[in-house]
């Protein structure tokens, strides 16, 4: 349920590809030269777009035209999943050497229809060990009509051996402004509507993934019915309200510990996620950095940030000095990877809290 908007609007062309924009153009730009290598390896965060890119590219290679017109012979049985010469293999649910001796005999053979074999391993780090090294003896010397596409989340579990017989991309998280258009490209489409606030919120949780950005908001659409707001989507993941942030923002630039560690409190005993509690913190300590640097900065938040949250910014930022917010955010910036291995949840916040107050020399 929650993978729909991801499945229905799962770019098919070079063009719809969110982010990533040089990995984008040094393929496209291997595809027009007809300089293909014949091993890839994609690493990077799940959600990033590693399969979505592999599979245009199997479709791109094999295809009269270079960007895949989706619409030949080759292009609709890659698409259906129908065709012989488009191996996918999972190496989480088949890791053993089984599936790579069949995989070794399979590239022996000419493609079906297709002028290359793509084989796409995804998450390729879940191998076992004896089938690494038989996926290593045929990259040695992989045939001409095959490419191997190989796809993974944790590059260090990698060995070296592989990644140097292969083109090597390296993905990165998706910048929260392009995860941002992509939602609201979407809820164009869905023809429903939605507070530009609301999909900013959902950029910064989703944390560089589109996948997670996709499922928050079709788990929005389904629990809402219909047009709905900032404050319901606060309420459906555990988001704080504005007016705690704000009052939680005034209690740092104040060095008020006192009022600042009573909303930890009450926050905690409500329920409140203290991650994105954190990741709103930070949020809202950047753009009065950018107000800080450049007033002007204020049209580009204009554009997803309610009139009186802006105003309420601003005045922050015309009546604090640039060191002080810097010192904040670092505290804040410190403190949120410590949120993995706390012991309680809202620790990481509470001592970050007491270091900006505690701290009266800027
Ligand atoms: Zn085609």
């Amino acid at each position: 349920m929650s993978q729909v908007l991801y499945r229905k609007y799962r770019p098919q062309t070079f063009e719809e590809i969110v982010g990533q924009k040089t990995i984008v153009d040094v393929l496209r730009a291997a595809i027009e030269k007809k300089r293909i290598s014949h091993a890839y390896l994609f690493s990077g965060p799940a959600g990033t777009g590693k399969t979505t890119i592999a599979r245009i590219f199997a479709r791109a290679v094999n295809c009269e035209k270079e960007e895949p017109c989706n619409k030949c012979e080759v292009c609709a049985e890659f698409i259906s999943g129908q065709s012989l010469d488009l191996i996918e293999i999972d190496a989480a649910s088949s890791r053993g050497i089984d599936e790579i001796r069949s995989l070794r005999e399979g590239i022996r053979s000419l493609p079906f229809k297709a002028k290359y074999k793509v084989y796409i391993i995804d998450e390729v780090h879940m191998l076992t060990k004896e089938a690494f090294n038989a996926l290593l003896k045929t990259l040695e010397e992989p045939p001409k009509h095959v490419i191997f596409i190989l796809a993974t989340t944790e590059l260090d579990k990698i060995l070296d051996t592989i990644i140097s017989r292969t083109q090597h991309f390296e993905f990165r998280k998706i910048g929260e402004e392009d995860i941002q258009k992509a939602l609201e490209l979407i809820i164009k489409k869905e023809k429903v509507k939605i507070d530009p606030e609301v999909t900013n919120i959902i950029a910064v949780l989703s944390e560089g993934s589109l996948r997670d950005a996709e499922s928050m908001l079709d788990q929005a659409l389904s629990a809402s019915s219909g047009d709905f707001g900032a404050d319901e989507i606060r309420g459906i993941f555990g988001v704080p309200k504005r007016e705690l942030l704000e009052n939680m923002t005034k209690a740092l630039l104040e060095k008020d510990a006192k009022t600042a560690l009573g909303i930890i409190h009450k926050g905690t005993e409500e329920g409140l996620d203290q991650k994105a509690f954190l990741k709103l913190l930070i949020r809202n300590f950047r753009f009065l950095v950018y107000l800080k640097i450049d007033p002007n900065y204020a049209s580009e938040l204009a554009k997803f940030l309610p009139e009186s949250e802006l105003a309420e910014l601003k005045n922050s930022a015309s009546a604090n000095e640039l060191k002080k917010f810097e010192a904040i955010l670092n505290s804040l910036n410190d403190a949120y990877p410590l949120l993995k291995i706390a012991y309680l949840p809202q620790l990481p916040l509470e001592l970050a809290v007491l270091r900006i107050t505690g701290d009266k020399t800027s």
